[in-house]
């Protein structure tokens, strides 16, 4: 059935040829990686870049589409990133390419606070259409994720009239003075660049596979004890918003266990709290859903947006009840790039993408192909803690194999996992507080036979690992 889906081709075929035309959708590895060219291009890095930006893989891209990365030594690597979840459209989208390129040609910027254009008009027309709920939206743009968030906080405390931020363990939000602030993790987020940020309070998460009392309770129980200190800590009544990723990224790809999302959104909703889904990694089709909150059906007050929204063109979005948006005076929200032209004709073409190629299902079709296969890895190794996941955004744990259900994390393993998965051709990633968690986010145009043989140098790297 899955396969059925992953190879339904696009209702309507796009305007110039597709990668798999362009560029051969193969597994190609002819130098060690990095190759030369590569090493090269790292040494007169090493001497412009600051060192603060790291790279995961320093191979240096000079093509990429449909499922793979090219390089400047001619490998052609298996690509499970997108780009850490942006590209879900595929790299240099046809549709995306044809739209940006004619709008170069017409003018590239305006600013949108001195003349305006249709494009952003519509594609906050259609954030308000698609994000969950049939209320009535208003939306506006930016340029990055952080941002989003940033300014979704902003929003909710002009609202209310109130001051503190509730966000949670393991939560990851971005590299701004607030977004940092609202960040979980201390290396290498935070380290060395505070002071942070005041009123930003965190809970515990319902991480299942870590929850003190078991994956069983753990929605419920999590949701009590982050309502109860809410409570005890801040006071409802001061709460301008709850900020949370429904599902974690950069934390572990961490599923809040059933009942949480929704139990903290009635909590909300019931104190005049704004819920504010970080939707920037798991917006667009990436989980098998149009949006994560639509799993459990939860209606966010505002969505902060990015990533996906654009196939790689700098956009991103908040979008919020009319009501709520409605309050901020003019001139209050905004910036000098935010909506450019060439991103919102990018974000046009991307919903176009996703609806006409059925994305949503293929996002479902490739996690049904990758979950039962990793699932087989846990079978097989206890250092495979947890298998996890929905849609195309799945992740495996790793911890030292005590025999008997040890859960201390493995973050040499995953790296030494991962390092043998990029020398083979497959680029994946890392997260995860503990840096214990291999995570794949494929482009969801991949093609299947793609898929399949990243799988297998998965599975191969495990075994030279584990079973030397
Ligand atoms: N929120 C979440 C959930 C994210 O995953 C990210 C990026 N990884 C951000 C916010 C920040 O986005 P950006 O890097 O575009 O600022």
């Amino acid at each position: 059935m899955s396969s059925e889906i992953i190879n339904r081709p696009p209702a309507v075929p796009p305007a110039v040829p597709p990668a798999g035309d362009r560029l051969p959708q193969e597994r190609r590895v002819v130098t060690e990686i990095p190759g030369p060219r590569s090493r090269e291009l790292q040494e007169r890095r090493a001497a412009a870049v600051a060192p603060g930006v790291s790279s995961v893989l320093p191979v240096y891209v000079t093509d990429a589409g449909g499922g793979v990365v090219v390089d400047a030594d001619g490998n052609s690597l298996i690509d499970l990133g997108s780009g850490i979840a942006v590209t879900n459209v595929g790299n240099a989208n046809p549709r995306v390419a044809e739209r940006v390129g004619r709008q170069a040609g017409r003018f590239t910027h305006t600013c949108f606070m001195v003349a305006p254009y249709e494009s952003y008009v519509a594609v906050c027309e259609a954030l308000n259409r698609l994000t969950p709920g049939d209320h009535e939206k208003r939306s506006f743009l930016v340029n990055s994720g952080a941002e989003a968030v940033e300014n979704a906080v902003k929003v909710a405390r002009y609202a209310t009239g109130r001051q503190a931020v509730v966000v949670f363990d393991h939560g990851y939000h971005g590299r701004t003075l607030l977004t940092m602030t609202l960040t979980a993790k201390n290396m290498p987020y935070k380290q060395g660049f505070g002071p942070y940020a005041p009123e930003v309070y965190r809970m515990p998460m319902a991480y299942p596979y870590r929850w003190p009392g078991g994956a069983e309770d753990c929605g419920p129980q999590a949701a009590a004890q982050a309502i109860d200190e809410i409570t005890k800590q801040i006071g409802p009544g001061n709460v301008a918003a709850v900020v949370v990723e429904p599902i974690q990224g950069e934390g572990g790809f961490i599923v809040p266990a059933p009942g949480f999302l929704p139990a903290i959104a009635a909590f909300c909703r019931d104190n005049g709290i704004l819920f504010v889904a970080d939707e920037v990694q798991t917006g667009f089709a990436r989980t098998g859903d149009l949006f994560a909150c639509e799993h459990e059906g939860v209606v966010p007050d505002i969505v902060a947006t990015a990533k996906g929204i654009a196939g790689g063109l700098p956009l991103a979005a908040v979008t919020g009840r009319a009501e709520i948006m409605d309050r901020v005076h003019p001139g209050g929200l905004g910036g000098t790039y935010g909506g450019n032209p060439l991103a919102c004709e990018a974000a046009l073409a991307v919903l176009e993408e996703i609806e006409e190629g059925g994305l949503v299902d293929r996002a479902r079709a490739i996690g049904d192909i990758m979950l039962p296969r990793l699932r087989g890895l846990a079978g097989r190794y206890g250092a495979v803690g947890d298998v996890r996941g929905r849609g195309a955004m799945i992740a495996v744990e790793l911890v030292r194999d005590g025999g008997s259900g040890g859960k201390e994390p493995d973050a040499a393993l995953t790296a030494e996992i991962a390092r043998r998965c990029h020398a083979a051709g497959v680029l994946v990633l890392t997260a995860g507080t503990y840096g214990n968690v291999l995570r794949f986010l494929p482009p969801l145009v991949i093609p299947e036979h793609l898929l399949r043989e990243g799988l297998d140098v998965i599975e191969e790297a495990f075994a030279a690992v584990l079973e030397g």
